[in-house]
């Protein structure tokens, strides 16, 4: 089967939402290459999407930004909420998440690594969605390096497992690991979301760019998972 450069996912009628692969390009500035080139794909990517996007740029902290227009760099946030715009969230390893209420016509993104889940990324965000308007919320988590292939020091995975139980795990070949689509699933579960975790591991899975794959010659790049209104 061709691959192509969307992987589209189901959050319901008249949402449009999906995770960008490599045949996208990538999608992240400040990798090397030309911001007129990110920028081009970006536009390639506002097509596929139907319309105007925000991307945020992330710091893997917990706030959430009210996003009312398409453009880069729209905001310092890792979860955004809109009603009108659609959104953009980009990863290579940590794991994004596309939220939507369509019956209530919100949407949200959520870019959820290390530092962001210790700092409540999730619940901040679904909070949001819900001062927003949002009743009735489904969510998909994306491609994000697996619990099976995470490898942290023991001291960080004890630090991490204490601040968000059930987030430790052990990788393949048996060292100290974190599983954090795991622990994002199922904050989101525990706080009312209907969510499904796609189960793709970026570092394994070659469809998708991983930070810890540059390590082993692959390109370095950034996926985008957008999901909008239409
Ligand atoms: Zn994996």
């Amino acid at each position: 089967m061709t691959l192509g450069p969307w992987l589209e996912v189901d959050l319901g009628p008249g949402v449009r939402a999906g995770f960008s692969t490599v045949v996208a390009g990538n999608l992240g500035l400040g990798l090397g290459d030309e911001p007129d080139a990110v920028a081009e794909r970006r536009r390639a990517a506002e097509r596929w999407a139907g319309g105007p996007v925000a991307w945020g740029r992330q710091v893997h902290g917990a706030a959430v930004h009210l996003a009312t227009a398409g453009g880069d760099d729209v905001a310092a946030c890792d979860a955004m909420v809109a009603t009108q715009v659609g959104l953009a969230v980009l990863v290579a390893d940590c794991v994004p998440v596309l939220v939507a209420d369509p019956a209530a016509g919100v949407v949200g993104t959520i870019h959820a690594g290390r530092a962001g889940v210790v700092a409540g990324v999730v619940p901040a965000a679904v909070g949001a969605l819900q001062r927003a308007g949002a009743r009735e919320l489904r969510a998909v988590v994306g491609p994000a390096i697996c619990g099976a292939c995470y490898e942290v020091p023991a001291a960080m995975r004890d630090d991490v497992d204490a601040q968000v139980p059930g987030t430790a795990s052990t990788t393949s070949w048996g060292t100290p690991a974190l599983d954090l689509p795991r622990a994002v699933t199922r904050q989101l579960a525990e706080l009312g979301v209907r969510v499904e975790d796609l189960g793709l591991c970026t570092r394994t899975d070659a469809r998708f760019f991983s930070h810890r794959g540059v390590r082993d010659g692959r390109p370095a790049g950034r996926v985008a998972g957008i999901v909008r209104l239409v």
